[in-house]
């Protein structure tokens, strides 16, 4: 007998139609002979509203409060769905993430998992129970507070409980078929992947590919667990993600894996600093302080006239605040000339292993971007990505010319969004 580890997101369970739907696809499995451990997410928008409630209550709410207030969302749907399923005439039990033995950091709004102790979720199984747990949520090694793991991270749940259970697979039910070769929501003609390597799913994930959280992925990585993202809305096979194909997935031998778009970011450029030796250490290091993550650097070669060159670098919208105080304190010192601001970019990528053997890809890439009049201002690369920064007005166009221009177009318009809001 196998264990499966099942996770649905807030769209699957939306409402208590989604529900009862979701319980007879859990206890089918069950009937299928598996052990069944179900993750769960908030139903629909609960997260973002017990947010707004916190933020109309008090403008800075406190973590470990603000952790407790969050949790509540997947306790409201992992009771729902156990009743639901008792209903169907199954033993089911639901669990906290403290009750299920996930244990995290005390860093209160994106905790990380430090070790998974799931007893109790073993000898509910072992007595022939489905075991439901709250996704999102474990409880601080130190101090025993309940915390959180971070918008979408019950999908990070879902990937540890099947690492510590040792699953044979961690299925992620959610609102589409699969990981396309880009956002469906986006790209009508976008096509459902079969398999997908880890690292490219990293890098997609890392681009701004919101069906599976960086972390996710890279946990289910390191302790080695393959992925079955698929529709809880559909009955189709989804898109495996593994070290190495299985089976019968299928392996495209295509150079690209997929286009990611990432609007939540924004550019800062640095004017005028002095070209000589620590002025890019002193600015980085002044972001760094701030505790600010940053993503693309670019730095010019400086006028010969004036000795000055510019620096533009890219970080999360939400962190442009605290960057532009870190460095307007700074100033004297560095001795720059101004900071200038930009929310309205996006970031395209192109992902994939086979760029590295074959090359013209950036060159095609820039050319489908050029077709498309579509301006880029800032470029940076890996060795399986290429990425852009464009105005964010261009960037549906853009992705769709980049798509069509390296053959990734599915004949039909296969791409089908069940519901939910992509986020
Ligand atoms: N309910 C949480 C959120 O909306 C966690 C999750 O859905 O994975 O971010
Ligand atoms: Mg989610």
């Amino acid at each position: 007998m196998g264990l499966v580890v099942q996770k649905y997101g807030g769209s699957s369970v939306a409402d208590a139609e989604g529900i009862k739907r979701v319980a007879k696809r859990i206890v089918d499995a069950k009937k299928n002979g598996n052990q069944v451990v179900v993750v769960v997410s908030a139903m629909g928008d609960t997260t973002d509203e017990l947010i707004d409630l916190a933020e109309q209550v008090s403008p800075i709410p406190a973590g470990r409060e603000f952790d407790m207030l969050l949790t509540a969302g997947e306790r409201i749907s992992m009771a729902l769905l156990a009743m639901a399923i008792k209903n169907l005439g199954h033993e089911a039990q639901s669990f906290t993430g403290s009750q299920a033995g996930v244990i995290t950091d005390s860093v209160h709004n994106k905790a990380r998992i430090i070790d998974v102790t799931p007893g109790r979720i073993r000898t509910a199984l072992d007595e022939g129970n489905i075991a439901i747990v709250a996704g999102f949520q474990g409880v601080s090694q130190d101090k025993k507070d309940i915390t959180t793991l971070g918008r979408g991270g019950s999908d990070t749940t879902a990937v540890a409980l099947a690492a510590a259970l040792d699953a044979e697979v961690c299925e992620i039910y959610t609102d589409v078929d699969g990981v396309f070769t880009a956002d469906p929501r986006v790209v009508k003609k976008a096509r459902k992947i079969d398999w997908i390597s880890f690292e490219d799913m990293l890098e997609l994930a890392a681009s701004g590919s919101k069906v599976l959280l960086h972390r996710c992925v890279e946990y289910a990585r390191r302790y080695n667990i393959p992925i079955h993202v698929r529709s809880s809305f559909s009955g189709l096979r989804g898109t495996w993600v593994s070290n190495e194909p299985q089976g019968d997935q299928q392996v495209e031998h295509a150079i690209i894996s997929g286009v990611a778009h990432d609007v939540s970011e924004a550019k800062i450029t640095v004017v005028g600093v002095p070209d000589k030796p620590g002025e890019a250490a002193a600015i980085f290091r002044a972001i760094a302080n701030a505790e600010v993550n940053i993503d693309m650097v670019v730095q010019n070669v400086s006028a010969a006239s004036t000795g000055l060159t510019d620096i533009s670098f890219t970080l999360p919208k939400a962190e442009g605040r605290k960057a532009i105080d870190a460095l307007e304190r700074t100033k004297a010192t560095i001795g720059f000339e101004s900071l200038r601001y930009d929310d309205q970019i996006a970031k395209i990528s192109l992902v994939g292993a086979g760029m590295k053997t074959n090359p013209g890809v950036t060159a095609g890439f820039f050319e489908a971007l050029s077709d498309a009049g579509v301006n880029i201002e800032l470029i940076s690369t890996s060795e399986i990505r290429i990425s852009v920064v464009t105005r964010a007005d261009d960037v549906n166009e853009a992705v769709r010319a980049v798509h069509t221009a390296f053959g990734l177009d599915s004949d039909s318009d296969e791409a089908v969004v069940y519901g939910g809001t992509g986020r």
